[in-house]
């Protein structure tokens, strides 16, 4: 293992005369607790001071907490290139000082340096005393620059006793300018020492079930360990306390809410719900559906408050089981809304549920932000009685002035887009001392171990299967000029049967920064050119998210009615469109798009009777192009989009809210999450509030993650 000797760091770093000898604390009236000498501020000065505030490093603790991005491979001398910027690990053999004729210039230090491959000359500017310090025999870790002829010029340097054994990797850390990645690994050399002043959360039988290393042991791997093996078993084991913490919070919280207030248990024998379900539905529930239902009536018949997300693509029928939920409200005479995120959806939702409602002598009401002030009050006055038994809306249903007789079931559609105070809001709004039952919806395909994260304080449901007599969406790509023509035929020939078309481009307006930005094909562009061009034949309107509110109205509505056959548009139709006659969407520049956002545009088609097609113009080479033209289902998808993205942007994590991990890699630690949720649900089952002796570290670490109240992330 590589070792550090304090007194040497290159840059001042760390003082290891802070920490305090015996004489001192013989001396110095002894204060107990001891603080934690990992609190000490960095002793740093000029540059380096400033670069290490712009990283947010203040003590000691900050600095063994910077963990390394990544092990970046030194170089050796005999393979450096000419002008070529690298890090190598390289023994002292002569070092000197030598003046430079220029004024004000301190002399420079040049030192040869060695390793198992060759010498080299390197020289330290404006730094003199450091041919005191390098002394023949020394271990150097030099960052710089390779001038040719056996000559480097270096930038940044650090004692290291790292042998050139194990990989030869050193630590990247992320710096900036004042403050190098190297000069970082040398001041954490430097606080190895105080590696044994770090606290292990984690309960010994915990660690040792899944044999994972103390904490200190984990930090001193991922800085110091030699080979990849090693920083990766520090890696995991701090990668698995961070899934903990996430877990641990999520599922304290689901502990106190179900602990908190009731809701109240609807138990009646079914009337209007059972009278609904033998007959009532225009079609025949999916084995989901059904499931989903059996679990939601499980659930409403407690008094313990339902918290549940019903997760299912656009057209897997969750209104269905939301509607369900209402309707066992209503049949104990009490209330329940469902709250969507725009008036578009609100307006949908109202039409499905009344469609889905039948015979059933049920009055639903509608409010949202462009209800009449009459027609709202009215709404208003009849929830404050208790008359309206359920409501459909927008954020319009939870302002103040609102009030309900008895709220008991709400239903929160596209859930991510509400914020916590959103849905205290809606609690807030049931009979005192009660809170209602929840069910959350969300059409975001998320895989299981994202959903665990995101939303891993709620119960879950999935809706997978399709409703029957859905159309499954034949996917094509067409790169070059000539599948393009067959394309426009394809959907030309779709026309002349009555069907419609959609056309969506990634862009609202050309740039006019020059062709370069030319390759997005703007919707108003495109539009004019189609109207003009390949579907001069056709009724073509335009929609996107810069038109006003009127024409964006109108041009839904031309499109909606059939009166017509091309929408060329953004991704704005993504939400919010409902046409059973279309039956072609055609997406420009689709490798733009995401997986799952193309998925969720061509959900758009094949919500009729008619078979429908997806073309999708872009580079054939697209590997996410083509797995959209190999797959349908959009859970299989977004596992397919997790895969892919290794590394960077996380679908699921951007709408739920979660930051994205530290130490933890999602796609990568699945198997740690899977134990992390495991190992935080029995910590929370035998101790929801982390008092007893063995939680105690634990529930410190969980306060310091996520602060004591709660995680910031909705629930
Ligand atoms: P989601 O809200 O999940 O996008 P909806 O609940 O709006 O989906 O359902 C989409 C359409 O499918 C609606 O017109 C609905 O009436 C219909 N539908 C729902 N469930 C079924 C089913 N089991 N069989 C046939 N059609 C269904
Ligand atoms: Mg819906």
């Amino acid at each position: 293992m590589a070792a550090a000797r304090i007194e040497n760091t290159g840059p001042r770093g760390f003082a290891g005369s802070r920490r305090p000898d015996n004489a001192e604390l013989l001396g110095a009236p002894i204060r107990w607790p001891r603080p934690s000498l990992l609190e000490a501020e960095l002793d740093l000065t000029g540059k380096a001071a400033d670069g290490a505030a712009a990283l947010g490093l203040q003590t000691v603790g900050d600095l063994l907490d910077h963990l390394p991005r990544a092990r970046r491979e030194a170089r050796t001398v005999a393979t450096l290139a000419n002008g070529e910027a690298a890090t190598l690990v390289v023994e002292v053999r002569a070092i000197t000082q030598r003046p430079v004729r220029r004024r004000g210039m301190r002399p420079l230090v040049e030192a040869t340096v060695f390793d198992e491959t060759g010498t080299m000359k390197a020289t330290f500017f404006n730094q003199p005393w450091l041919a005191g310090r390098y002394r023949p025999g020394t271990r150097v870790v030099l960052h710089g620059k390779y001038e040719g002829r056996a000559s480097f010029r270096v930038s940044h340097h650090a004692i290291t006793d790292e042998a050139a054994a194990g990989d030869g990797a050193v630590p990247h850390y992320a710096a900036t300018d004042g403050l190098s990645s190297t000069q970082i690994f040398a001041i954490v050399s430097g606080a190895r020492p105080l590696l044994g002043e770090l606290t292990d959360a984690l309960p010994a039988r915990m660690r040792a079930g899944h044999q994972m290393p103390d904490r200190a042991a984990a930090v001193a791997c991922v800085h110091f360990g030699e080979t990849a093996a090693q920083t990766e078993a520090g890696r995991r084991r701090l990668a698995f306390e961070e899934l903990l913490m996430t877990q641990l919070g999520l599922l304290r919280r689901r502990a106190r809410r179900r602990g908190g207030d009731p809701a109240v248990a609807l138990c009646d024998e079914p009337s209007l719900t059972g009278r609904w379900l033998a007959g009532g539905l225009p079609f025949e529930l999916t084995g989901d559906q059904r499931s989903a239902i059996r679990t939601v009536d499980g659930e409403l018949g407690q008094a313990i408050p339902m918290q549940r997300l019903l997760m299912g693509e656009v057209g897997s029928g969750k209104t269905v089981v939301a509607l369900f939920a209402m309707l066992r409200a209503a049949e104990h005479g009490r209330q329940a809304v469902l709250m969507a995120p725009t008036e578009t959806l609100a307006e949908q939702h109202f039409a499905t549920i009344q469609r889905l409602v039948g015979g059933e002598n049920l009055t639903l009401a509608l409010l949202t932000g462009s209800t009449p002030a009459a027609r709202r009050a009215d709404i208003l006055g009849k929830l404050g009685s208790g008359e309206l038994l359920v409501a459909i809306g927008t954020h319009a249903l939870i302002e103040p002035t609102v009030e309900f007789a008895s709220l008991t079931v709400a239903v929160v559609d596209e859930q991510h887009r509400f914020g916590v105070r959103q849905r205290a809001a809606l609690d807030a709004k049931a009979p005192a001392g009660l809170v209602p039952h929840v069910l959350h919806m969300t059409a975001t395909p998320i895989p299981r171990t994202l959903a665990l994260c995101a939303h891993g304080d709620l119960d879950q449901s999935r809706l997978n299967e399709l409703p029957r007599g859905r159309q499954a969406i034949e996917t094509h790509l067409a790169g070059g000029e000539r599948e393009r023509e067959r394309a426009y035929e394809r959907i030309r020939e779709e026309l002349r049967r009555g069907r419609q078309a959609f056309v969506v481009c990634p862009l609202v307006d050309e740039p006019d920064d020059g062709p370069s930005a030319v390759s997005a094909r703007a919707a108003t562009a495109e539009y004019e050119r189609l109207a003009a061009g390949e579907f001069a034949d056709f009724r073509v309107v335009l929609l996107h998210g810069q038109l006003h509110h009127r024409d964006k109205q109108a041009a839904m509505a031309a499109f909606a009615a059939g009166e017509a056959d091309v929408l060329v548009a953004t991704s704005v139709v993504e939400v919010g469109i409902d046409v059973p006659n279309a039956t072609v969407m055609l997406i420009e520049n689709a490798e733009r798009f995401g997986i799952s956002q193309l998925h969720q545009l061509r959900g758009r088609v094949g919500r009729g009777e008619h078979s429908s097609v997806c073309l999708l113009f872009g580079p054939k080479g697209s590997q996410r192009l083509q797995a959209l033209a190999n797959h349908t289902d959009g859970f299989e998808l977004a596992e397919i989009d997790l895969e892919m993205r290794r590394e960077g942007e996380l679908i699921g994590t951007r709408q739920s809210g979660i930051s994205e991990f530290r130490v933890a890699r999602l796609p990568g630690d699945e198997e740690l999450l899977e134990w992390a949720r495991s190992a935080a649900a029995e910590v929370i089952a035998a101790d929801p509030e982390l008092r007893l002796p063995e939680h105690v570290l634990l529930a410190d670490a969980l306060a310091t993650a996520h602060g004591s109240v709660d995680l910031g992330i909705p629930a």
